[in-house]
This record gives C-alpha cells, structure tokens and sequence, in this order.
C-alpha cells in the first residue's frame, strides 16, 4: 500500500460539469449550455460519442413505438438528424428529414431509426457543441470527487496536466459505469449476469463498406425462454469494472475480429478491416439506484414526473415514461446521472441503455442540472416546462 499526499490544483469551475462523452454526456452539455449555464463537457477519449462512435455501435435505434408513433422527441430527434446529416450509412425513407412531413409516424412497417457514420456523428456533435459554447476537454479522465456529506465539490481529473480539480455547481454522469456516483459512494448495482463478448468492426470489401456485427444481442436472464436468442463468441460473461479482465475482453474480442476475417476470406471474400474499437465494447456494468427504479413492466404508465418517453428497440408496441426520479438518489444532491448508468431494473436495462434513451435522459438530466444543484428540492413542473419548451414530449396521452 502506498499512502500519498495530494495537493490537487483546481484548474476549472463552472456551473455543470458533464463526465463522459457519449450520447448521453453530448445531449446533456447540449442542454445544459442553451439554458445559458458555464458547461465543461470532460471525456477521457479523443473522440466524441463513446459507444456510439468509438465503440463502433452506429445504429442509432428506433425513436418510434414500431407501431406508427415517434415517442422520442427533442435532442434525441437533433441528434439522430446530425448522425446523417452528411449521409447515412443505409438506406432511411426520405421524409424523415423533412420536419414538415410526419408520414413515417404512420409507417407501421419502418421503424424510425438509421445507421450513421461514426467519425462524421464524433466531429458534427463537437462542432455543436463547441458552437453552444460548451468546453469540451478530452483525455481527461475523472478519477475521483472532493464532496461534504451529501454534495460533490470538486471532480479530480487525471489528463496530461496532471491530477487537477474542477468545481462545479452541479455535475452529470454520464461515463455509462456511473463512476462518479461510485466515488462518491451513492447507492449504485452491478450487472451481476455479465457481458457477452462483442466484436464489432468495419471492414471494406469489393462489394462495398460495411459493418460486421459480432457478439450482435444479448438477453437477460428473466427474459430468457431457455438459452434462446443469444449468439455467444466465447462462453465468458465480463463485469467491464475490472481493469484487467477488460483488458482480456479486448484482446478475446480482437482475435475474434481475427477469426471473422479468415473464415469471410475463406469463403471468397476479399475483405481488408478498416476500423476496429477503441473503447471496449461492453453494454452493462454499473448503474445508479436512484428514487424510483423503473422495471420494464411499467411499459405505458403515466408518471408525473415524467421527462420524455423511450420506446422497446426490441419489439413493437411498449411506450415507457422516464420518471425523473430515475435520474438521481439523493444521496448526493447535486449529482445527477444519464445514459446508460440510469436507475433501472436488470431486465430494463438492455432497452434504457440504447442510444435514443441515452439522449433522452442526457437532455432532462443537462436541463436539470443548469437549473439547480440540489435535485431532491428542483420543481419538476418547472424542468418539465423547459423540456417541453425544448422539443420534448413527456406523457403517452400527448401523442
Ligand atoms: C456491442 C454493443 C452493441 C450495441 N448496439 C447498439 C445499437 O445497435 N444501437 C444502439 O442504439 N445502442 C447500441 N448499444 C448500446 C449503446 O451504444 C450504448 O449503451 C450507448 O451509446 C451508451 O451511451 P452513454 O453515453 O450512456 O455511454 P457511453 O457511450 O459508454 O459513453 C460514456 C463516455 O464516457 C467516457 N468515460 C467513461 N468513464 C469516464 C471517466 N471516468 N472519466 C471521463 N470519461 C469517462 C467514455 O470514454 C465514453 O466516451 C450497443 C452497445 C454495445 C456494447
């Protein structure tokens, strides 16, 4: 054991602090900058989007029920649009774009969702971001928290300037492992089933560029009908909180990537990968255990509190309210979590961690922050009218 004696330099303060950058982490500094508030957007890749781009999981999932209804709306519509705004990756019915024609809402047989590029989503959302004036400091690592009792002071970094501070008046996490509700001890859980190993990669090929999806879907085990649907790699299930076993997963994976390429050469292909992951590839690890847990039978509830509904990328038909109350624990007043670190139960958890969902809860959890930092006492009437005013439909009976 090594003891160490810190005099940590406070290098930032600003009004909301948004750690990890992925869909979650953008759509929160995007909400949070446009009510006005100092925002510093940390992230300890060079790359914006973290599974969504670095992870190379680029299908932005359904903002629709799969039923006719768009149910998702606000920063999760902006940044689907900005995902293909330079082109999609696959084919996306038209009118999609067009903000006037809303006939996708009563195309049963689409889904609204697409698949997007990964390097032009990374550079089109820190563009914006930058233009909303956020500050976006990459390969910096948030590593621990100087807090009282029940609030966050500062949030210690680690990056090339070495170990420094940044204070905040309220801090979002959004690091998809809920570290910093971790650090500051809130009641947190861990995916207890483990993960299956993914090997997603882009390659190129004669007949074009594509997406090779190896590891493609996973089911929790209540929701299993014997050992149906799940398409394993390896038989090993990964935490993706322990610094060498996910080391191990990467490896696994990239041999896995290997094997995929012989056996497509072995059959003909003359394929060449052109990017592999630069972030482990890992859907569940950490999350909060917030004032509410939402389960996924509350499918078409009515919540008071609700910030903005999600829909099942799995199935048709399921509409869930998220209540706001998923978003934090009160335990730390002023910390609020997004993304796929959300307070949900294990079988909520693979529809809640999708891309969509991400920035649903990213744009009421970046809203919520700019306008308090002590969440157990913000008037949700008051965020839900920001919201609203922002784009976002909250309750099922407004569609
Ligand atoms: C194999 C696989 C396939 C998937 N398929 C799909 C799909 O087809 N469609 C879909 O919509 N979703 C899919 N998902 C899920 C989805 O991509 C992610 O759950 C979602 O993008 C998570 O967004 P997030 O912002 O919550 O977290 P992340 O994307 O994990 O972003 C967190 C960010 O925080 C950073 N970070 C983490 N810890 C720290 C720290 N301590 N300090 C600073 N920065 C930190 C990370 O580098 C990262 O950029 C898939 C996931 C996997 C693994």
């Amino acid at each position: 054991m090594i003891n160490e004696v810190l005099n940590t330099k406070v290098s930032e303060n600003c009004d909301v602090l948004v750690c990890g950058g992925g869909f979650a982490g953008i759509s929160a500094a995007l909400a949070a900058a446009r009510q006005g508030k100092k925002t510093i957007l940390l992230e300890k890749e060079f790359i914006l989007g973290g599974l969504g781009t670095a992870g190379l999981v680029t299908m932005y999932l359904p903002l629709c029920d799969g039923m006719g209804r768009q149910v998702s709306f606000g920063i999760a519509e902006e940044l689907l649009k900005l995902s293909i705004s330079m082109g999609a990756e696959a084919q996306y019915p038209e009118n999609w774009l067009d903000s006037e024609d809303k006939a996708f809402r009563t195309e049963k047989n689409k889904r609204f969702e697409v698949r997007y590029n990964p390097s032009l989503f990374a550079i089109l959302a820190e563009q914006l971001l930058l233009k909303e004036n956020v500050k976006i400091l990459y390969g910096t690592y948030a590593v621990a928290v100087d807090k009282t009792a029940d609030k966050i002071n500062a949030v210690i970094t680690e990056s090339k300037s070495g170990r420094q501070a940044i204070k905040a008046a309220s801090v979002v996490d959004a690091t998809g492992d809920c570290d910093i509700a971790f650090f500051t001890g809130a009641p947190t859980d861990t995916f207890k089933q483990g993960n299956i190993l993914a090997a997603w990669y882009y390659f190129l090929e004669s007949s074009g560029y594509d997406l090779a999806a190896l590891g493609c879907a996973d089911i929790p085990d209540d929701q299993k009908n014997g050992e149906n649907g799940v398409e394993t790699l390896i038989n090993r299930r990964f935490t993706g909180l322990d610094a060498e076993e996910i080391s191990q997963m990467v490896q696994l994976s990239h041999n896995a990537v290997i094997e995929d390429i012989k056996k497509r050469r072995d059959r003909g292909s003359d394929l060449v990968p052109t990017c592999i992951a630069t972030i482990p590839q890992i859907r569940m690890t950490r999350k909060l255990v917030g004032e509410y847990v939402l389960h996924d039978t509350e499918e078409h509830k009515y919540f008071e509190d609700s910030v903005g509904m999600v829909s099942d990328w799995r199935k048709r038909g399921p509409v869930y309210e998220v209540p706001f109350r998923t978003l934090y624990s009160g335990k730390i007043k002023n910390l609020i979590t997004a993304g796929r670190c959300t307070s949900v139960t294990d079988s909520m958890w693979d529809i809640m961690r999708v891309i969509p969902c991400c920035a649903v809860t990213g744009q009421a959890a970046g809203t919520a922050a700019a306008m308090t930092d002590d969440f157990t006492k913000l008037d949700v009437k008051k965020l839900q009218c920001e919201l609203e005013e922002n784009g976002v439909v909250l309750h099922e009976n407004q569609l």
